[in-house]
């Protein structure tokens, strides 16, 4: 027998072994082995079985270990590495790095102990035979015959003073009993959603969610590979659909992914779900994936899923590689969520590989979302997806009123720059005075480097790509950093002459001293990331948020995930303005998110809830159609935009970056790049710059940009792979490719 292995050892290639006779066994495609790479041991996964026609076989090394009797990538997992692979140009042996914990990938094994149980009970003429001749026996039988359960080895004997010995002369007998028991870790015992209340019995489903759930459980009986869609306004239980098809897939024997963004962002979330599936079922307790593991738990989490003791992991995007059996269905929540896309090598997109995955397994994937990526929504409007709708909120609740404050007439009125209009002051302490809370969102912290007018909320935007132009302080341009168009940064608005031009959005630290300004007597908190870069302090400051010993809390969007405060019933958004003006043509869809989203956490007990939201633009479409969370109305303006401009999801966008300590020979470089696809691919691809990343310069290192707009992503980017590879880059120039970003700066 001749496998093909992939090895772990920083290198892209396929080598071939003899598999000896005592391998063969369970030696199959996905089996992690190790083989000796020239003087040394390494892992590797097997990709083939067999050889090609007339290899030399005689010369071929052992395999010298198989690892696991099961394959450690399921099949479906490795046609998804290759596919990985080929679509975001990397390494197979980094996708497949990725997939496996670095646990595995140590070859760490099954942490087990030794245990020890009563086989058969004795009688009593047999009994005092043991107490006369072996006192000691005697003691250990009588100890493990009050036992209901096996009993740790080690443990027994040091607590009844004995040796092995005693045990090896009672299982020797066949009284006992002596077993390996791999240890259990548990994985997700913490406290952070304490407070959370838990229906062991669910509700029974509106007419809406009755719809949905039941063209669910058709698809899910059919068995085949399958997208939906299920778009429903914040509130309108979606959850419950999730853990209706999640069941019905457990009760079918099927194993169940279920991504969320981020799970310590989300606690509600996991632990809700963990709930309801504890008390729906038992015996299939999920498995937890996060970044906070340790590899010890992650390595446990792995081995239930692959030895298909465990059927269901919850878990953040990596959790889409989780070896789980018979996979049958992928719920991806909040699907439009940014946090899926992984911003290091490989730079995929979790949402897009589950689609991909659940393609390869024949499985169904489920997207759900209040507000979904316009990527998924157009799939769903030309019919590759199902559209699964639930428009109303649980109970018909009214979704919060969303007061829109107008900035400019605000400024005006204070002659000067204000932080907290009149209207979210006077809301404010109303909330104080009847001790409910109050949630202050700004902005992602600091950056913020495109030009607004604070009289006339002008932003200067590209032509060309109808993104704002970003400021580059040091020569006073202005550029679009999507085609490199550039003009000199002026000095009064272009539109109405005014001098007022602000460049920089608000710090959270600004906002948090406005609110002691006038609310001195308020407890209030500030999170960010710098103030929450101590793992704990997030989830001390929510807790103590939930149990009322915040009044007011300060914070980034990084607070606006999942959160669900009944006693929150007011919401501000300090400046909107800031996400809608990143130079990204997503800006748009971005703010119109976080708006619904954000009004979908206030007033969630019984009590209605309110939001303020403050803008110089209160006029543009995103802050208009979130409104009334008019989806349809805002995609379909949005969409035709995206047309016009043919910006996904019309085609595909592949960001190109150049990083080198020399900005002239990045710029020469980056040109004759460019030069040379655009002879050998200008006409699959449009291709914008190369220009200077909008921040130019990151630790000394220079930043370059070149954009592929296409319409045939897979063969364009196998293009670029091939020509990349011959092309003579200096030696001290770095570059990388990303497909599909979500984010374009
Ligand atoms: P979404 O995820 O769509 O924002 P959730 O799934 O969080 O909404 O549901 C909102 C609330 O409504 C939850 O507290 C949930 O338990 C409750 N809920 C969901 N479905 C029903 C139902 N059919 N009847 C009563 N309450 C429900
Ligand atoms: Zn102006
Ligand atoms: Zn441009």
């Amino acid at each position: 027998m001749i496998v093909g292995v992939h090895p772990l050892a920083g290198f892209d290639k396929l080598l071939h072994y003899q598999v000896p006779e005592g391998l063969r066994a369970h030696m199959q495609v996905g089996s992690l082995v190790r083989v000796p790479i020239v003087n040394r041991m390494h892992l590797g996964i097997v990709g083939m079985i067999g050889a090609p026609d007339n290899f030399p076989v005689s010369k071929l090394k052992n395999v010298t270990q198989l690892l696991h009797p099961f394959p450690a990538l399921t099949p479906d997992l490795l046609s998804l590495a290759r596919w990985m692979a080929a679509y975001y140009a990397c390494g197979l042996d980094a996708i497949i790095e990725t997939m496996l914990p670095a646990s595995v990938r140590n070859g760490a094994g099954l942490k087990t102990e030794k245990q020890l149980a009563l086989v058969r009970r004795l009688d009593v003429p047999e009994l005092e035979t043991l107490n006369r001749r072996a006192p000691q026996q005697a003691k250990l039988y009588a100890f493990l015959a009050q036992q209901f359960k096996p009993q740790r080895k080690s443990l027994v004997l040091s607590r009844l003073g004995i040796t092995a010995a005693v045990s090896n002369a009672l299982v020797k007998r066949g009284i006992i009993r002596e077993e390996e028991r791999r240890i259990e870790r548990i994985a997700y015992d913490d406290d952070w959603a304490a407070g959370e209340i838990v229906a062991a019995h669910p509700p029974a489903l509106n007419d809406e969610q009755r719809a949905a759930s039941d063209a669910l459980a058709a698809s899910l009986r059919e068995g085949k590979f399958g997208v939906s869609l299920l778009h429903g306004v914040t509130g309108s239980g979606k959850t419950e659909i999730y853990l209706h098809a999640i069941h019905d897939v457990l009760e079918a024997g099927g194993g169940v992914i279920f991504l969320v963004p981020e799970v310590a962002l989300t606690p509600q979330t996991v632990a809700r779900l963990r709930g309801r599936l504890n008390a729906l079922i038992p015996h299939h307790g999920a498995v937890v994936w996060h970044s906070h593991l340790s590899d010890g738990e992650r390595l446990d989490g792995w081995l239930a899923l692959a030895t298909g003791e465990k059927r269901i992991v919850v878990g953040a995007r990596s959790a889409i590689f989780a070896p789980v059996q018979n996979l049958r269905l992928i719920v991806v929540d909040e699907e439009h969520e940014p946090a899926y896309k992984q911003d290091e090598t490989p730079r995929y997109h979790g949402r897009d590989v589950a689609v991909m995955r659940a393609k390869l397994a024949g499985a169904h994937c489920l997207l759900g979302s209040a507000t979904p990526s316009l990527e998924s929504f157009f799939n769903a409007q030309n019919g590759r997806y199902r559209l699964l709708q639930l428009p109303r909120r649980i109970d018909s609740r009214k979704l919060p009123d969303i007061d829109i404050v107008d900035m400019r007439i605000e400024i005006m009125r204070t002659r000067g720059m204000t932080t907290l209009s009149r209207q979210l002051v006077g809301a404010m302490r109303d909330r104080f005075e009847k001790r409910e809370q109050t949630i202050l969102f700004i902005n992602r912290r600091g950056y913020s480097s495109s030009m607004l007018c604070s009289e006339c909320g002008h932003v200067e935007a590209c032509e060309h790509c109808s993104i704002a132009m970003t400021y580059h302080r040091h020569d006073e341009q202005l550029r679009c950093h999507l085609c490199g168009a550039e003009r000199p940064a002026p000095l009064r608005c272009p539109k109405c002459g005014s001098l007022k031009i602000r460049w920089r959005g608000l710090g959270t630290q600004r906002v948090e001293e406005a609110v002691r300004h006038v609310l001195p007597h308020a407890r209030i908190e500030r999170m960010d990331t710098d103030t929450m870069s101590r793992k704990n302090r997030f989830r001390e400051v929510l807790a103590q948020f939930r149990s009322g010993k915040i009044d007011v809390l300060v914070g980034t969007q990084m607070i606006g995930k999942g959160l669900d405060f009944p006693n929150v019933t007011l919401v501000g958004l300090v400046d909107a303005d800031i996400s809608m003006h990143v130079p990204d043509f997503r800006a748009n869809e971005r703010t119109f998110q976080l708006l619904v989203q954000v009004a979908g956490r206030a007033g969630r007990g019984d009590r209605a809830g309110e939001v303020v939201v403050q803008t110089f633009t209160p006029q543009s479409e995103a802050i208009q159609f979130s409104r009334h969370a008019d989806f349809a109305g805002f995609a379909a303006g949005e969409l035709k935009m995206r047309e016009q401009f043919l910006y996904p999801p019309y085609r595909h966008l592949i960001q190109h970056v150049f990083r080198g300590p020399n900005p002239e020979k990045l710029q020469f470089f980056a040109e004759q790049w460019a030069r040379k696809i655009e002879q050998t691919l200008g006409d699959k691809v449009e291709l914008r710059g190369p220009a200077p990343s909008p921040i130019e310069k990151i630790k000394d290192e220079y930043r370059y940009q070149l954009w592929y707009f296409t319409a045939q992503v897979t063969k364009v980017v196998a293009e670029i792979a091939k020509l990349r590879q011959d092309f003579a880059w200096p030696d001290d120039m770095i570059q990388v490719l990303d497909v599909d970003p979500v984010s374009l700066m």
